[in-house]
């Protein structure tokens, strides 16, 4: 997901893993990509992702736990943004069953073990590395297409 151009824009967030903060992520993630002029449907994808991102890290990284979340993104001349999104939560084990629809760990809380699939469907690409102990991060692309 390399990208040897030079960002035109870029901005980090670093915010605890508190449920309040889903919202604030949206909304920041929102006004700073809507600086693009994206379509409507662009920008809900993108805030879409973002809180299945920002959600996991709040409810199963930090589980039983606390901690920061960061969050970057990142604008290229091409119009293609990138959002990271780090925690350094409890990681995890296999990240190939985790990214399978349907695959929770947590069914008794009502997790239908879709965010991973809501993420792929609305970006472009979602890369996920992650170490257990240690934590995970995910990576959002996305390319806005040239508003009319
Ligand atoms: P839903 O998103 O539909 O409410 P879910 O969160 O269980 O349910 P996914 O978002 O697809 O489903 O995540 C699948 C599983 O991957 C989770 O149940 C959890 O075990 C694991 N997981 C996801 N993100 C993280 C994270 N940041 N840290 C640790 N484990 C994670
Ligand atoms: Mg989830």
């Amino acid at each position: 997901m390399a990208n040897k151009a030079k960002p035109t824009n870029e901005m980090k967030l670093v915010f605890p893993a508190l449920s309040a903060n889903e919202s604030f992520a949206r909304a920041s993630v929102s006004s700073f990509v809507g600086l693009m002029d994206p379509k409507m449907d662009e920008l809900i994808d993108i805030k879409t992702a973002v809180s299945e991102a920002v959600t996991n890290c709040i409810v199963h990284a930090y589980r039983n736990s606390s901690g920061n979340i960061e969050l970057t993104a990142k604008i290229y001349p091409d119009r293609t943004v990138y959002i990271k999104i780090k925690d350094r939560g409890c990681g995890i084990e296999d990240i190939g069953q985790a990214m399978e629809p349907l695959y929770t760990t947590h069914p008794e809380e009502e997790r239908s073990g879709l965010g991973f699939s809501v993420m792929e469907s609305f970006c472009d690409d979602v890369k996920v590395t992650s170490k257990p102990g240690s934590g995970t991060t995910v990576t959002l692309r996305k390319k806005l297409g040239i508003k009319l």
